[in-house]
Formats: structure tokens, C-alpha cells, sequence
């Protein structure tokens, strides 16, 4: 594996100046910086807070077309987005993987999937869905991953808990699934072996303009408060949501962004019984919802309602957890309730506006905007089509300079691809449990091999973060050295995934958490305490939704270490 470089290393890279300096460390900027790298740029990545902190750890983490954008008439958006999806099975098959959707139907629905239906062709959905999922099969061109009509017991089957009353038909179809967060830092790690400086807390605050060509821009590193002057030929704004902002930065308007608030709920696996996703098939805005099995619990989401307030940290409210258990709850046998619940995220999306239209509907397609100035802004989108995204946009950087250079990532596998058969070899040799084992596997890839490394250096570092879950002590140290974790919040809610998978489980580990990343990053005890009054925040602020839990959550006293 190729050694990371120090982050004052690439502070320093940057100070001497980029050919592309790409702002936002979310998957978009991570796939720009890798394709600019990728056909020879020398190339620098901002990101204000840490990787993937924004929209790209808040998706519902799947790789997919989108059926629902069918009824909706986005065909051209659909077929891309699958074409992404085929590709990335093959760049990167330890984290993006073939799940499939149980998709019930059931009499007297109103708008299936988001169609409305007069009632005269109500009796016609079955029908208007399997022709909608062959042209999906169409477009995916992947044999193993036909749709098939169900029989009631295979429903019963797959999902035990799935109603079955007034049930007219069901389908099972296939998509991808990944983790967001995992996703981006692969990307962002490749782009790092193909040349790119990647920084994370550096802040873009100004630009410097001459001749009407942005010349330099001003970054402020966010540990330290010293502002950095990066000398520049482009700036590729992929800051997601602030997007807006960074181009008002440049003095520049090139896009308006509508905000839209999604919410999911993380349930206990018991909570239902189900072996594959399932498709809420209608909610009462018009829209479907998805239950699907996450990293050993399920993902119930998500909600899309027009957003205006605070970017940063978008909350959760008893009306958004309402809403969601509510629809579950008419689709499923179980009675899903708040203590099923064992974490929650909101994230943005970000709604290239046109006025007029809601936000449920507006297209998820992503509009690049390239301006004399030397700044090109990138946004809407899809997590699935980053890839897409990223060629589209330094294409237009290519365009502005008038050369030719060719896109290469169609066929660059992403780190921890190569390799995997040999990291195999080595856990399934090591003192590991299975599911340990399995967990690194499908988290890192290959990357495994260095967790691993760190278990055979220090033996305490295989013991487990939480109780009944896979997550190694060995995966913070990594998140330090190789990944640039910066704050007990990096480790818990974007490396480990702790506290998006199970809130109480995280805050169990953090005081071990802390103190490891105080071994690994010199803090002392009055940083280990601030660290974790910090996360306490977070957790507080995620349970603020929770009937009787607006106090807050508690933490164990963060003494001694337990490694
Ligand atoms: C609820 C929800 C569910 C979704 N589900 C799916 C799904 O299942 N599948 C799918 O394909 N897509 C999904 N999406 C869409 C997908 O998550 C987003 O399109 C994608 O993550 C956007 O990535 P991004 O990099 O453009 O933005 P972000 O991830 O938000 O990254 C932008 C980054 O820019 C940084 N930044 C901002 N200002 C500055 C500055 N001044 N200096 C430096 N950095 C700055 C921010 O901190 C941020 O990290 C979903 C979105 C939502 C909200």
C-alpha cells in the first residue's frame, strides 16, 4: 500500500501551488481529484471538515438507477446511473455489491412507486412495474441480476414480517449497495496513489482574482488557524450544498441550489425480519421509502421535505421519526417503535433549482457549470454517479484550457480492489474472529492487510470497540495514520460507523476511542475530555428527537485506557 502523506506534507504541497484545486472532500471532489490526477494534473482536495462529513455519509447507500425516477419520465438519468452502477461492481466489488428489493403491490394503491393511478387503471400497477423493471433489466445489461415475479410464499420468505393482505403482486429486483462514507475514502485513497494532496479541515475562504482569472485561493487549516495562500491554474467547486456559498466566495452565481432534508432511522435487526430490502411502495407525499439491511441492522428511509435552516448538522425531528415508522408500519406485521430505533442522520440534498417545483421532483442529475474565471462548479447528482460527474467536470476543465486529455477512470479499480485474494489469505490466518474478519474485508478491501498489521504489532488492539459488533480497536489507529482522523467524531460517526449504526454502543466505546486516538495524536487530558464533550454534543443533538431524551446522552468518565 502506498504510505499516506503527513498532512503537513500536503499542507506544504499545496502552498506550492496546484494545477486543479478541487474544494470539498465529499464524493464528488474525492472522484474530480482522482480523475484530474488521473489524466496528469497536479492536484489538490480541500474539505472544511472531515472526508465525506456532508451529504456523502448521509445517502441511503444505494448504488442504483432509481426506479422511482422512471414514472417520473428521467429515463436518460436512469440508464446513466445504472451504467455507473455496472461499473462499479467491477472497480470496486468489496464495497459496492448486488442487493435485491422486494417490491409488494398491493390493491387499491394510489400512486405505486410514485405513479399516481386513476382508479379505472388501478388493477393495471402489476402490469405499469414489471414493465418499468424490464426496462431496467434493459438498461443494466447484467444477466445475473434479472427481476422476477414473486410467489406469495417466496414474499413470505424473503420478509416474514411483510404484510400479505390486499397483496396483488410482488417483484424482486436488484440494485447496489455500499457504504458512502467507505466509498469515498477509496476513492479519495486512489486519488491520493495517482499524485492528489488531499487535506481535510482546510477551509476555502477567499479567492484572488487578476485580470479577471482567479489566481490564488485562500485556505484556512482549522487545527491550527493559519491561512494558506494555494497558487492555482482551476478550481473545481464540489462543496455539495454550500456550493452556492464557495461560488459567492469567487464573486460568481453560476447555479441556485434548493435545499431537501432526508431523514433515516437505524432499527435493531430483530425489529423485522427481512433477508432482503424492501420497497415501501407508497408514502403519502408520493414518493417510495426503503427498509434496507445495513452492516447487520436495518435503514428505514427517507423523508424529502424542502430545507432552509442549518446545513452543518441537520436534525432530526419526532415528526420526521414519526413519519417514517408510521409508513413501515402499515406495510409490515411488527409494530416498529421508537426502542427499535438504534441511531438516526439527516442529510441534504442538493436540488439544482427551478422554481416551482417541488423538491421530490426535481431531477437528481448533475449540472456542471465552467466559468472564464477559471472556476468550474460541479453539482446535483448522485453518490451513483460520481464517477460521471467527475468526467463531466474535468472535461470542462480540459475544454477551458483547450487540450486534450482523456478520461481514465472507467477502468481504474479503486484502492483495496487489487489484492483482496492475498488479504483473505492473511485474515483467515489471523486471530480474528469470522465476523471480524468479514467486516474488514468488506470495509477495506485490501486495506485490510495494514489493520491487520497493527493487530499483529499490538495484540490488544484486536479487541472489540463494542459488544456484538465487529468493529476492531486496530480501525482507529488506521483511521489516524492512514485516513487523516482528526476528532473522536471522525472515528465514530465517519471511519468505525459506530454512531450511525448503534448510538448507545458508540457511546460506550468513545472513552476507549478517545484515549487511542490520544496515543496516536499526542492530545493531552484536557483534549481527551474536550474531545469527548464534543461527540457528546453530536449524540445529544441525535437523540434530541427521542421521546424524553432532550437531556441528552451520558458518557462514561474517559479514565485510563483499555489497551
Ligand atoms: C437523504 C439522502 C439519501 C441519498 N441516497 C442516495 C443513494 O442511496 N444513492 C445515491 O446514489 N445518492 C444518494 N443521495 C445523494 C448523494 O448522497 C449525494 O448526491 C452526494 O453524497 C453528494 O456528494 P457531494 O460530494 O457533492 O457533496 P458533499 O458530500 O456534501 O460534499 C461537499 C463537501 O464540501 C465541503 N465544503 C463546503 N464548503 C467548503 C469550503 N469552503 N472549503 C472546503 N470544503 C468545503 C463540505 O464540508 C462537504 O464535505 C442521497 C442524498 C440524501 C440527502
Amino acid at each position: 500500500m502506498v504510505p499516506t502523506p503527513s498532512r503537513q506534507e500536503a499542507l506544504d504541497a499545496l502552498a506550492g501551488g496546484v494545477d486543479v484545486l478541487v474544494v470539498g472532500g465529499g464524493i464528488t471532489g474525492a472522484g474530480v481529484a482522482l480523475d484530474a490526477a488521473a489524466r496528469g494534473y497536479r492536484v489538490g482536495l480541500v474539505e472544511r471538515r472531515d472526508f465525506a462529513s456532508g451529504t456523502s455519509s448521509r445517502s441511503t447507500r444505494l448504488v442504483h438507477g432509481g426506479i422511482r425516477y422512471l414514472p417520473q419520465g428521467h429515463v436518460g438519468l436512469v440508464r446513466d446511473a445504472l451504467r455507473e452502477r455496472q461499473l462499479l461492481f467491477r472497480l470496486a466489488p468489496y464495497l459496492v455489491r448486488p442487493l435485491g428489493f422486494v417490491v409488494p403491490l398491493y390493491r387499491g394503491a394510489r400512486r405505486p412507486l410514485g405513479m399516481p393511478l386513476p382508479a379505472l387503471l388501478r388493477p393495471l400497477a402489476p402490469l405499469g412495474v414489471r414493465l418499468g423493471l424490464a426496462a431496467y433489466d434493459r438498461f443494466s445489461r447484467d444477466p445475473r441480476l434479472r427481476h422476477r415475479v414473486l410467489s406469495p410464499q417466496e414474499v413470505a420468505q424473503l420478509v416474514p414480517d411483510l404484510r400479505t393482505e390486499s397483496l396483488q403482486a410482488a417483484f424482486l429486483y436488484w440494485d447496489g449497495q455500499t457504504d458512502d462514507v467507505r466509498l469515498t475514502h477509496a476513492v479519495l485513497a486512489t486519488a491520493r496513489a495517482t499524485g492528489a494532496w488531499t487535506v481535510n479541515y482546510a477551509e476555502v475562504v477567499g479567492f484572488e482574482r487578476s485580470a479577471g482569472r482567479i489566481r490564488a485561493v485562500g485556505v484556512v487549516d482549522r487545527l491550527t488557524g493559519r491561512t494558506l495562500e494555494v497558487p492555482v491554474r482551476w478550481v473545481v467547486n464540489a462543496a455539495g450544498i454550500w456550493a452556492e456559498r464557495v461560488a459567492n466566495l469567487a464573486g460568481e452565481a453560476p447555479v441556485r441550489i434548493r435545499h431537501s432534508k432526508g431523514v433515516h432511522l437505524v432499527l435493531r435487526p430483530e425489529a423485522v425480519r427481512a433477508s432482503s430490502a424492501v420497497v415501501i411502495p407508497e408514502t403519502d407525499d408520493g414518493r417510495l421509502a426503503f427498509l434496507v439491511p445495513w452492516r447487520g441492522r436495518l435503514v428505514l428511509g427517507t423523508t424529502d421535505e424542502p430545507y432552509e435552516a442549518d446545513l452543518d448538522e441537520p436534525p432530526v425531528t419526532p415528526e420526521d421519526a414519526c413519519y417514517l415508522l408510521d409508513h413501515a408500519n402499515r406495510y409490515l406485521r411488527t409494530g416498529l417503535r421508537a426502542e427499535h430505533v438504534t441511531a438516526v442522520y439527516a442529510g441534504i440534498r442538493p436540488l439544482v433549482s427551478r422554481p416551482g417545483v417541488s423538491t421530490a421532483v426535481l431531477s437528481r442529475d448533475h449540472v456542471v457549470v465552467a466559468s472564464e474565471s477559471g472556476l468550474v462548479t460541479v453539482t446535483g447528482g448522485k453518490l451513483t454517479t460520481y464517477r460521471r460527474m467527475a468526467q463531466d467536470t474535468v472535461d470542462a476543465v480540459v475544454r477551458l484550457e483547450g487540450v486534450r486529455r482523456a478520461c481514465r477512470t472507467e477502468t481504474a479499480v479503486l484502492a483495496g480492489t487489487e489484492g483482496m485474494e492475498e488479504a483473505e489469505r492473511q485474515l483467515s490466518n489471523s486471530p480474528l474472529d469470522p465476523d471480524q474478519r468479514q467486516h474488514l474485508l468488506a470495509t477495506y478491501g485490501s486495506a485490510a492487510m495494514p489493520v491487520l498489521g497493527l493487530v499483529h504489532q499490538r495484540p490488544e488492539l484486536a479487541e472489540r470497540l463494542a459488544p456484538g459488533l465487529p468493529h476492531v480497536a486496530a480501525e482507529v489507529v488506521y483511521a489516524c495514520r492512514w485516513e487523516y482522523a482528526q476528532t473522536v467524531v471522525d472515528c465514530l460517526y465517519l471511519r468505525t460507523r459506530l454512531a450511525v449504526l448503534d448510538g448507545a454502543a458508540a457511546d460506550a466505546a468513545a472513552p476507549q476511542v478517545a484515549q487511542l486516538m490520544a496515543r496516536e495524536l499526542g492530545w493531552t487530558p484536557a483534549e481527551v475530555a474536550r474531545q469527548l464533550e464534543q461527540y457528546r454534543v453530536h449524540r445529544s443533538r441525535d437523540e434530541g428527537w427521542r421521546p424524553g431524551r432532550r437531556e441528552g446522552v451520558e458518557l462514561q468518565a474517559a479514565t485510563g485506557s483499555r489497551t
